[in-house]
């Protein structure tokens, strides 16, 4: 990806990663601000037409950088879950990403102060192992060739061993390391899901290729059939999605997998609609419950029990773990 416009906050140029990341972007137009949030958080801006040019903005973040998981999120067992925010926004476009309700901006930021991510991480160790999804609010993956951010992570891990460090993707990345507390998540999607809704990601037949290359080359590998979407002849399309998987990528050697429906906390979904006025996944009439917006109660369990059932094929049941 290429950004022709780059922000950089006037304090993020002490760090070696601001050099960096502009000597691999030579021919972009560069403007000195004062604070990444007096461009990101600017009223009335128009998110889908910077999603087609968007900037990237570079800066320093202080205040909170690691969040307890939210309850959308899947903990996977873990008592201690957290997310790590190092980069706000997302190279793909997902229609249904809730990043949409999120910020008010699609430009992307990515955090140059590292070393603090470090330290804040290194204080919560001090209480016990700690579960940290570091690539949520973003693709770290996709990203890395410029950021070096998922670098940062897995270095962590390797030097941590009490922390266990999820990285998500929907990239079709070449992992060649097996890290015994580094699990690279790959998200799967069927093919007219990809085609519709999650543009600029990997095909899914290149995201399997993926995923089964690294469960070969002794990675910790979680397949994520989530957000599963309700498309006109889902059955069919999550069945050969399964199936595609399970003939390519070795099963039995997962760490894990997770299933689960479409959802949205309702205020996110309620700015989405705004800023997205034509959005099929936005304007679904779904069923606002405890705050989260999901699909009618009945289709959202037909859909997980049945996406769980072909899963449950291929893999054990405590290896499978869902968000409700
Ligand atoms: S890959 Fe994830 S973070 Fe990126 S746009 Fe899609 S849903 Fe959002």
């Amino acid at each position: 990806m290429r950004f022709t416009h780059i922000y950089v906050e006037e304090r993020a140029y002490g760090y070696p990663l601001t050099e960096k990341i502009l000597t691999k972007i030579p021919d972009a137009h560069v403007i000195k601000i004062k604070h990444y949030k007096d461009v990101f958080d600017r009223k009335r801006q128009n998110a889908p037409l910077q999603k087609e040019h968007q900037a990237l903005i570079i800066a320093v973040r202080d205040g909170s950088r690691i969040f307890k998981g939210a309850p959308v999120c899947q903990s996977f067992g873990q008592k201690n879950f957290y997310y790590a925010s190092s980069m706000m926004n997302c190279p793909f476009d997902c229609e249904y990403c809730y990043l949409k309700g999120m910020y008010p901006s699609s430009n992307m930021v990515v955090f140059v102060n590292l070393e603090d991510y470090r330290n804040d991480v290194e204080e919560r160790l001090g209480e016990g192992p700690l579960y940290v999804c570091a690539s949520y609010d973003t693709d770290l993956l996709a990203m890395n060739g410029l950021t070096g951010h998922a670098d940062f992570w897995k270095e962590m891990a390797l030097s941590h061993e009490d922390l266990l460090v999820e990285l998500r993707t929907k990239a079709a990345v070449r992992v060649t390391d097996g890290i015994p507390n580094l699990i690279y998540a790959f998200t799967l999607s069927p093919e007219e899901v990809v085609n519709r809704y999650e543009r600029n990601t990997a095909p899914v037949s290149a995201r399997i290729d993926a995923a089964a290359k690294a469960v070969k080359a002794g990675a910790k590998v979680r397949l994520c059939f989530d957000p599963i979407i309700k498309i006109p002849d889902w059955k069919n399309a999550y069945k050969k999605l399964v199936e595609d998987a399970a003939s390519h990528i070795s099963f039995k050697d997962l760490t894990d997998v997770s299933v689960g429906t479409f959802r949205i906390s309702s205020d996110y979904l309620t700015r989405m609609r705004k800023a997205y006025p034509d959005s099929e996944v936005a304007w679904y009439p779904y069923v606002i419950k405890d705050g989260v917006a999901q699909y009618e109660p009945d289709t959202d369990k037909s859909m997980q029990e049945y996406v769980l059932d072909l899963i449950c094929e291929h893999i054990g049941k405590e290896k499978i773990f869902t968000w409700n």
